[in-house]
């Protein structure tokens, strides 16, 4: 039979790539980005307890109904603005659903949509099923800055929509007000929709606060925001999240979600909403992944990796180039198999793999891995 792939170009994807290789090789997985933690035994009772109490059929397409009012709360709590918990927030299937939904919802073929490289590895496919055009910019170490005067250029009449993602995985880089100060001024007479992908929002460093773009009244309105439970939780396989938007947005948002998937886990829906109901259990995360960075970072200071601290996200990138002048795939691999740490190389978040000799850590891991990492690290030799 013949198969005409829809996806000629994809192979597996590098964070089941890393794992795999590093599991073989019995490494320490500082590669895919996941908690070596369990989520909290609260929240693990809180699901038992739905699960107990029968709340096991199929939710409303939109979300539990206590869950969506909870988020409409703590978005107008956080970014000072009202959403409609009917009409204006949706649970997803985690992030990655919200974002193939959102693309499928609003990219005709032959639509142009920008997005930043290195850039998250779920955007291009999505859009390329859509019939959708990727226009990508890209931002380099050390600083990982976008020049919006060169972003503008690559605006044109096809350009559909912007994707953007702070705290941006895999820089560790974030958007600030000037950044949408800039972005509110080159779209103002555009009818571009924006995606925003915040499902980092609350692992932000040294004081620093999230700047979603929910908070800018100009943008909002053309903007549909992501976030993941994954991440807030440490239960990324539960893949749940959740996107907000206007309700013109998510209208058309929800034409395709409701035969995407239509809706997703009840029982835990609801654990969830009592669980945020203490909002101590989202804002204090920074400082618990602070700790954690901090801890790494002081590990590997003495070595010859080159870094600047990561300000969000829970990964942190350095620069090797002092170590080896391997492209950062050989590099990755090597450090897994010879020094048993296994590591994500960032040229594959490049359309044109471009190299600049950077690979990611991920540092949500208990601080005895950490530790037992940066032993490992410290042994690298100059090649
Ligand atoms: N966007 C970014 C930037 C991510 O890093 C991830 C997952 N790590 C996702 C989206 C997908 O989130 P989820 O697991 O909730 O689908
Ligand atoms: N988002 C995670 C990362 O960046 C991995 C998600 C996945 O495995 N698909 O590492």
């Amino acid at each position: 039979m013949k198969i005409t792939s829809k996806l000629p170009n994809l192979g597996t994807n590098i964070f089941s790539v890393m794992s795999g290789l590093s599991n073989q090789h019995n490494a320490i997985n500082l590669s895919q980005g996941f908690p070596n933690f369990d989520c909290d035994k609260k929240l693990k009772n809180l699901v038992n307890h739905y699960v107990q109490n029968g709340h096991n059929q199929y939710c409303p397409m939109t979300g539990v109904p206590a869950l969506t009012q909870r988020l409409a709360d703590k978005i107008q709590h956080l970014y000072q603005v009202a959403y409609n918990p009917k009409t204006e927030v949706n649970i997803t299937s985690g992030a990655t659903q919200a974002i193939f939904s959102t693309i499928h919802a609003f990219i005709h073929p032959g639509d142009e949509v920008i997005i930043v490289e290195p850039a998250y590895d779920c955007y291009q496919p999505a859009i390329q099923l859509a019939g959708g055009t990727v226009v990508p910019y890209q931002i380099k170490a050390p600083d990982w800055k976008i020049d919006w005067e060169a972003f503008g250029k690559l605006i044109t009449s096809k350009t559909r929509m912007i994707i953007l993602n702070t705290p941006h995985n895999p820089s560790g880089s974030i958007l600030t007000d000037v950044d949408y100060q800039a972005l509110q001024k080159l779209v103002a007479e555009t009818d571009l929709l924006i995606l925003s992908d915040e499902v980092y929002e609350h692992m932000i460093y040294d004081g620093q606060k999230h700047c979603s773009i929910l908070s800018y009244p100009a943008l909002r309105k053309r903007s549909l925001a992501v976030y993941s439970f994954g991440k807030s939780l440490h239960a990324t396989g539960w893949k749940l999240g959740y996107i907000v938007g206007d309700e013109a947005l998510m209208h058309e948002f929800r034409k395709v979600h409701q035969f995407d998937v239509f809706s997703t886990n009840t029982p835990m829906q609801y654990a969830i909403a009592d669980y945020l109901e203490d909002e101590n259990t989202y804002l204090g995360l920074s400082d618990f992944f602070q700790q954690k960075r901090d801890l790494f970072l002081d590990k590997i200071k003495d070595t010859p990796f080159k870094f600047t601290p990561s300000a969000g996200t829970y990964f942190q990138v350095v620069d090797y180039s002092a170590i080896s002048d391997e492209p950062d795939t050989e590099f990755a691999k090597r450090m897994t198999i010879e020094y048993g740490v296994a590591v994500i190389p960032i040229s594959v978040f490049y359309h044109n793999n471009l190299d600049h000799k950077v690979v990611r850590f991920c540092f949500a891991k208990t601080e005895d891995v950490l530790e037992a990492a940066g032993e490992l690290i410290q042994k690298i030799e100059i090649k």
